[in-house]
């Protein structure tokens, strides 16, 4: 059984549970949130995720401020009737129905300006939706892509490498090919990364062992948001971050070498860094799998 699967249960064996969210507007809160630089919207974003990872598991009970002009409710600042869109973080994330960008951040109405697309790849459509926001909407402090564990796209594109003989038929899907295609390249770098850290080859064991595919679809999916905050950064020349949701664990963090830590952190802002930050996810990913297999050797 899954964390996944066991956090699941323990909920329906406890029907009593009451999980509650609620958004709530206070006058001594006035809206929107500000945040003044990159570093104080990743940590309102990082502190956000930490709120929702505890839901369920301390109290059960999640505030999320609301900003009642973002939903129309009152509009007393804007005598034109024109909503302002007040936003201060860019967020590209998966389309996956289980990675709800704003809860998953613990975030409200008007806090975050979200784009979502299977994968969380930065195509055309995706950067052309988050340079408008670098460019009409003056409060974005951040740019941030979020990819998730157990993602479709990312685990199809890993056994397309992995098995070629299940490509051609995905091939003929023209527009999944290329959300697909659009993976591989984080899909290479992921091995390479694992092949430095096992020293073996690794990319085709992987094919073979059924941790060595789950350590490469986990691998993927930090270096498809390193890789694709880096293109963002570079794309808009604005402050890009990156972080994977733990379907699991319910927050958002990356793998270091030490382990799980929670928080976004800032993009790679060249290719030194982007390999760094694989191989530090690496070494915690295998690190912990040889951890498991050890501990479920009898030997
Ligand atoms: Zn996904």
């Amino acid at each position: 059984m899954s964390a996944y699967d066991a956090a699941m249960g323990s909920i329906e064996e406890t029907p009593e549970r009451l999980l509650q969210i609620r958004w709530v507007a206070r006058s001594d809160q006035p809206a929107p949130i500000e945040a003044h630089s990159p570093a104080e919207a990743l940590e309102l974003l990082s502190a956000g995720s930490r709120r929702f990872a505890a839901l369920g598991s301390s109290g059960g009970d999640l505030e999320l401020r609301l900003d009642p002009e973002a939903l129309g409710f009152v509009n007393t600042s804007d005598p034109d009737g024109i909503l302002n869109q007040e936003p201060f973080a860019a967020v590209l994330g998966c389309s996956d129905a289980r990675v709800p960008l704003e809860l998953a951040l613990g975030r409200g109405a008007n806090d975050l300006f979200v784009v979502r697309v299977a994968g969380n790849v930065p195509g055309s459509a995706c950067l052309g939706s988050l340079l408008y926001a670098a460019a009409h909407l003056p409060r974005v402090q951040l740019f941030a892509v979020v990819g998730h564990s157990q993602c479709g796209a990312v685990t199809t594109a890993v056994d397309a490498l992995l098995f070629p003989e299940t490509y051609p038929e995905l091939a003929r899907l023209a527009p999944l090919r290329e959300i697909v295609d659009a993976v591989f390249g984080s899909v290479r770098l992921a091995a390479a990364a694992l092949q430095r850290v096992t020293g073996s080859a690794t990319f085709l064991a992987a094919a073979e062992s059924r941790e060595l595919r789950e350590a490469l679809i986990a691998l993927t999916a930090v270096a498809n948001a390193a890789l694709s905050a880096n293109v963002v950064a570079q794309h808009l020349d604005r402050a890009a971050a990156f972080g994977v949701y733990e379907l699991a664990e319910r927050t958002v963090g990356v793998m270091r070498a030490g382990g799980w830590e929670p928080g976004l952190r800032m993009a790679p802002s060249d290719d030194a860094g982007l390999r760094e930050v694989l191989r530090e996810a690496a070494e915690g990913y295998v690190s912990g799998w040889l951890a498991e297999s050890s501990a479920n050797d009898p030997a």
